[in-house]
């Protein structure tokens, strides 16, 4: 019988993935974190994180995440570049496909995060990195003085418009109801922001420009009237799809794909664990993220110790 090239693979550099990786470290567990970009997550593209606890006047997305994977490496933690492609289990161990190598380990914890979600209208692909964005930190700043849109209502739309306001003229930020999502503080942020405009209960129905993004054709979704809006650039933020692809039906997912797990992150199958935002959670934060990293790397430790091994 093949024996196990680790006992825990991580699949997911983000908080959760990181703190999974520091908790297995220290825990003297030989563990694998594959990430496909840069280690981090959803928060290293965050310009400014001010609600994790221990950073009172906050502390930048791309910051904290360095900090929590030299941290890891610190005690051991291997990290590789690569795009898990599909797990398995083949009795007792997992098998972890990625680029074109295959690892077997008697643990795996999902920590893949999610991406963001598309609205699936004319010109949003064709003009995404012409004007279209989904990260207000990395495309921010090629907006200087240009009127732009961000779609959406949640804390996501509200802060990254907030923050596109150092750089745009003027940011139109678009919701389809009359009610912002995001958190209250944030919403007084942007009502007091002169820079801020928002247009209530209105929805984006294409993106115009042959080349480059030229303006947005929006519906009043009461009225019904189409109108043009000029803007240079729109940033969508119209929440978030879990990164489950690889699992193919290894694990129960929720009807919008999310893992389900146990308050130990133990998800249906023996051995695969999950954790932070594509788990079924109520608060996708990092504060939430790191918890559940640390669950699931003991919950991990706690399934590798009690079982036999070939
Ligand atoms: P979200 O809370 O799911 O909000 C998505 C927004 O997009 C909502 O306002 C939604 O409108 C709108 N939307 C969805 N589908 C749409 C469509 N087809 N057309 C037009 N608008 C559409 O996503 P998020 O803001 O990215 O936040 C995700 C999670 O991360 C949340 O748990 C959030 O608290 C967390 N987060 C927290 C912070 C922070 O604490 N500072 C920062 C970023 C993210 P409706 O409101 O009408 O549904």
């Amino acid at each position: 019988m093949r024996k196990a090239d680790y006992d825990l693979v991580i699949a997911g550099g983000g908080p959760a993935g990181l703190t999974a990786g520091l908790y297995a470290a220290r825990a003297m567990l030989r563990t694998f974190l594959l990430e496909k970009m840069t280690p981090g997550g959803q928060a290293a593209t965050t310009f400014h994180i001010e609600n994790y606890p221990g950073f009172p006047d906050g502390i930048s997305g791309p910051d904290l995440a360095q900090a929590m994977e030299n941290q890891a490496k610190k005690f051991g933690l291997a990290v590789t570049y690569g795009e898990v492609k599909k797990i398995s289990f083949q009795d007792p161990l997992w098998e972890v496909e990625y680029e074109d190598q295959k690892v077997l380990a008697k643990a795996v914890i999902v920590a893949s995060g999610v991406e963001p979600r598309k609205l699936g209208i004319p010109g949003e692909e064709t003009l995404r990195g012409k004007g279209v964005s989904y990260c207000a930190t990395c495309d921010g700043p090629f907006f200087r003085d240009q009127e732009i849109g961000v779609v959406g209502g949640g804390d996501s739309a509200v802060e990254e418009a907030l923050y596109l306001t150092r750089f745009a003229s003027k940011v139109f930020l678009i919701h389809r109801r009359n009610a912002l999502r995001a958190e209250k503080i944030i919403q007084e942020r942007a009502f007091q922001n002169p820079k801020i405009e928002i247009l209530w209960d209105t929805v984006v129905t294409r993106v115009l420009g042959d080349s480059e993004v030229e303006g947005l054709e929006l519906q009043d979704v009461k009225t019904k009237a189409l109108r043009r809006l000029k803007v240079g650039g729109v940033f969508f933020y119209v929440g978030w799809l879990s990164n489950t692809g690889f699992l193919k039906g290894t694990a129960n997912l929720d009807e919008q794909g999310y893992i389900i797990t146990d308050d130990q992150m133990a998800t249906s199958a023996p051995g695969l664990f999950a954790a932070g935002d594509v788990r079924k959670k109520l608060l996708r934060q990092v504060a939430t993220a790191v918890g559940d990293g640390a669950m699931a790397a003991f919950a991990a430790g706690h399934y590798i110790e009690s079982r036999r091994w070939p």
